[in-house]
């Protein structure tokens, strides 16, 4: 099965959040894989999930304080909104429910990254 990235195959995660807001459209450059994972995980979610942070262009993840090499730069990681410890919970369970083995927890979102050039099988402080 080919997977591309249309809105039509992801019906649980709203697409356009995925765009660096500097460029329009961008959320073309998302893998499909990881897609796949959140679409799925946001099904598991009463309301579902919000994401704060997707495909980043260079100047996007520079002004946001990025580091050099972030796995957002090539469409492999997105942040979900985790507004309380309960739904951090539920976004770290279902994202390792999916087999995502890189995990970064920040104040008020989850880091879910499958980079495969990266360390794997860790949770970081985000
Ligand atoms: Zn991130």
């Amino acid at each position: 099965m080919e997977l591309t990235t249309t809105q039509l195959n992801f019906p649980n995660i709203k697409l356009i959040q995925f765009a660096s807001p500097d460029l329009l459209g961008s959320e073309i450059n998302m893998c499909p894989v990881l897609l796949s994972h959140l679409n799925w995980i946001a099904g598991q979610i009463p309301g579902g999930i919000r994401i704060t942070s997707g495909y980043r262009t260079i100047n996007h993840n520079k002004s946001v304080g990025g580091i050099a090499n972030s796995s957002h730069l090539v469409g492999v990681a997105a942040d979900v909104q985790t507004l309380t410890s309960a739904m951090r919970m539920k976004v770290v369970k279902l994202a390792i429910q999916r087999c995502i083995t890189r995990i970064g927890i920040g104040k008020t979102y989850v880091h879910l990254d499958i980079d495969r050039e990266k360390e794997d099988e860790i949770i970081f402080l985000s």
